[in-house]
């Protein structure tokens, strides 16, 4: 079976002390994931290799990075490396969230340079795409989101893209409490496959997550997960209160 995941995103949120209450809060409910199962922490960096600890080893979750440069080293001044991330053991790295896309002016061309940092280190890259509600409501969503692939994944090989994840996360629908109903995201999610298919063939697209994103909760994980497309989520507010996330692990086939 297709991995199915968890992915917790925090954003720039929590203090030390509260990521340490919510991560004990949410390891206290000792969920085993099972072996196709994942449970992901995209945490602030000062954070990573307190999460790696505590989650690692007797859970076997792991930690994410949110984001990582596009260039492998030099005077960059606040930027993190993908190969820093890997010498501290960290082996996920989300790539090209839309709030980096609209804030950082981040670009397709520049987030593939990302994500072949990320895999030359190996950590795999959690690929962002996603479309704003003004494509959404011209109904060139489709379009959109290929190119978004197009861009930044299209010059990998078979093998290699079927070792990352996608997350598709419609941008109306991040934080704003708007979910895309669970037909939208099983259309979107199979169109994706279909892009990925035509592209790399069958068998990798077959072996590609696609995580979605957008104002997954516990109320509305399981339903969204049961999609046979929908490979789990990447949750942003309510991977922040305990009992949301714990419920939003469970809910993954
Ligand atoms: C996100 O941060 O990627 C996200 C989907 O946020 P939220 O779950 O809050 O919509």
């Amino acid at each position: 079976m297709r991995k199915q995941i968890a992915a917790a995103n925090w954003k720039m949120n929590l203090t030390y002390q509260q990521a340490e209450k919510l991560l004990d809060e949410i390891l206290d409910a000792r969920i085993m994931p099972k072996p196709h199962q994942e449970v992901i922490f995209a945490v602030p960096y000062p954070y990573l290799l307190l999460t790696r600890s505590e989650v690692e080893e007797e859970y076997h979750y792991s930690a994410s990075a949110q984001n990582c440069h596009h260039k492998k080293s030099g005077a960059f001044t606040g930027e993190v490396s993908a190969e820093m991330l890997h010498s501290v053991g960290i082996q996920y790295c989300i790539v090209g969230h839309s709030e980096r896309r609209e804030y950082q002016h981040e670009d397709g061309a520049m987030l593939a340079t990302k994500i072949n940092l990320c895999i030359e280190n190996e950590i795999v890259p959690i690929f962002c795409c996603g479309e704003p509600l003004s494509i959404r409501e011209a109904g060139t969503q489709n379009e959109y989101v290929a190119k978004q692939l197009e861009e930044s994944l299209f010059h990998l090989d078979a093998e290699t893209v079927s070792t990352i994840i996608i997350a598709y996360e419609p941008v109306w629908a991040i934080g704003t409490g708007k979910t895309a109903s669970t037909a939208q995201a099983q259309e979107m999610h199979q169109y994706l496959r279909g892009v990925l298919a035509n592209k790399f063939g069958a068998e990798a697209a077959n072996e590609i997550p696609i995580l979605y994103g957008g104002s997954v909760k516990a109320s509305n994980a399981e339903e969204l997960f049961s999609s046979p497309d929908v490979d789990g989520g990447l949750v942003g507010g309510a991977s922040m209160v305990a009992e949301e996330f714990i419920e939003i692990i469970k809910a993954l086939k």
